[in-house]
């Protein structure tokens, strides 16, 4: 028994550097044993609770991996390895179908349609999100979720699977609650994990969460007996778009003034911003977390980015001038471009931000900053370059790209 950890996010990388070091003794045999059970009374000590930090690339999943591997072998950590890059296998897997993201954006949006116009529906899905059901484990795990921010992954999949086959919920609804409502929410591993649980991502294969299984990872706190549906029929939904090709990323040109536009897609800001950014560099920030869905973001996940943010400009604020903050909404492309003008930028550098709220503004910035005659140069991670093309079929596919992906590593900075 491990004693109970807290379940709060600072949103610095010191507290993420401290639950890294925490964790790691962790991350072999005692992970494989013990990742699989719900026990927010123990502040789900079986699992690292570091999501929301490599989400929003407060820590990198290399220095992750680095980090585990210089504990133990990379059989011993197998499991937890492996779940790393499960997220980068989603990340790549969307980016080369970005469509799927377009896809459920709809389906958001036709789910929102149907709550104005079907009977009952609206006060099932109040209910859902508020965790009245009636069903205990479920309601349990929507509580659990607007009071921390955080769901175990069993809980996540149980909670999925409850919404769609249970209470018969638009899938997109739910995976748009997880969206607003998790510190570490993710366009990819949140819809891709709601479409496998559907049984759209592997096509006619659902998830089924069962009462045993419930019972015995919660280690009795719940036994939803009789009260979940056993059949699961995988949910309708358009076909995937062909594949497309993985992006590449843009080098920075040493001989231009870089300007830095910072989202809180990375926080990692180091490494793409060297090139020609002599100190002060000019920084602008602009913060997407409000465009997870057409509701509003949930508070503590807007204040987790926007901490996220603060802590990034603190760290490099010796080489960093006064930043600029724009707000994602209406006019903010003319605020980014006028910025850079006046600022004699020669060029705005920024982390490539993987499909989502954020790649969806630099979509909306591009035209405007390559009228102005400013070159936007996206660098591509290396953890990213080298996993994303590999996400073309299934994670067993990807999975036996690992040991290989492991090798380079050794040669990877950090960030
Ligand atoms: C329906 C559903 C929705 C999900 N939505 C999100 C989301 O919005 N954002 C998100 O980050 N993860 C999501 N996940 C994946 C997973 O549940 C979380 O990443 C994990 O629970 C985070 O907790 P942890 O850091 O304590 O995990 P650990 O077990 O300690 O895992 C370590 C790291 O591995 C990665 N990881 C672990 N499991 C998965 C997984 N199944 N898929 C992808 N990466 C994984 C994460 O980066 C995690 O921090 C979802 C899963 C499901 C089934």
């Amino acid at each position: 028994m491990t004693d109970a950890l807290p379940l709060t996010f600072p949103p610095d990388r010191r507290a993420a550097l401290d639950r890294l070091a925490e964790f790691v003794p962790r991350a072999g045999r005692d992970y494989a044993a013990r990742r699989n059970y719900d026990l927010p009374q123990q502040g789900h000590a079986g699992v690292s609770r570091l999501s929301p930090y490599i989400r929003h690339r407060m820590l990198s999943e290399t220095e992750v991996l680095q980090a585990v591997l210089g504990r133990f072998s990379p059989a011993t950590a197998e499991k937890f390895v492996q779940e790393v890059y499960w997220r980068s296998y989603w990340k790549g897997w969307l980016e080369l179908r970005p469509g799927v993201w377009d896809q459920y954006r709809q389906g958001v949006r036709s789910g929102q349609d149907r709550l104005a116009t079907e009977a009952g529906l609206r006060a099932d899905w109040e209910a859902a999100c508020r965790g009245e059901t009636g069903i205990d484990c479920f309601d349990a795990w929507a509580r659990e979720l607007t009071a921390t921010g955080y769901l175990h992954n069993h809980a996540r999949m149980w909670f999925a699977s409850i919404w769609i086959f249970t209470l018969r919920l638009p899938w997109e609804l739910g995976a748009d609650l997880f969206l607003r409502q998790l510190l570490d929410g993710d366009p990819a591993s949140n819809t891709l994990g709601w479409r496998w649980v559907a049984g759209i991502q592997t096509p006619g294969k659902t998830y089924v969460a069962r009462a045993d299984n419930i019972a015995r990872y919660t280690e009795g706190r719940f036994d939803p007996r009789g009260q979940l549906a056993g059949r699961a029929d995988p949910v309708d939904s358009p076909p995937v778009p062909a594949r497309g090709p993985a992006p590449t990323g843009d080098t920075p040109d040493p001989e231009r003034r870089t300007g830095w536009l910072l989202t809180e897609e990375d926080q990692l800001a180091g490494f793409p911003f060297l090139p020609g950014a002599e100190p002060p560099a000019p920084v602008c920030v602009l913060n997407c977390t409000g465009r997870r869905s057409p509701l509003e973001t949930s508070p503590p996940v807007t204040a987790f980015a926007a901490g996220a943010l603060e802590d990034t400009l603190d760290r490099h604020a010796a080489r960093l001038g006064p930043a600029q903050h724009v707000a994602a909404r209406t006019g903010w492309v003319e605020q980014v471009v006028d910025w850079a003008r006046d600022g004699g930028v020669g060029q705005l550098v920024t982390p490539y931000a993987p499909v989502g709220p954020a790649a969806d503004a630099m979509k909306e910035l591009a035209p405007a900053l390559d009228a102005a005659g400013v070159p936007f140069v996206r660098v591509l991670r290396p953890h990213d370059a080298a996993c994303w093309p590999h996400a073309t079929h299934g994670f067993f596919r990807f999975k036996e790209k690992i040991p290989g992906f492991l090798a380079a590593l050794k040669g990877l900075r950090a960030a």
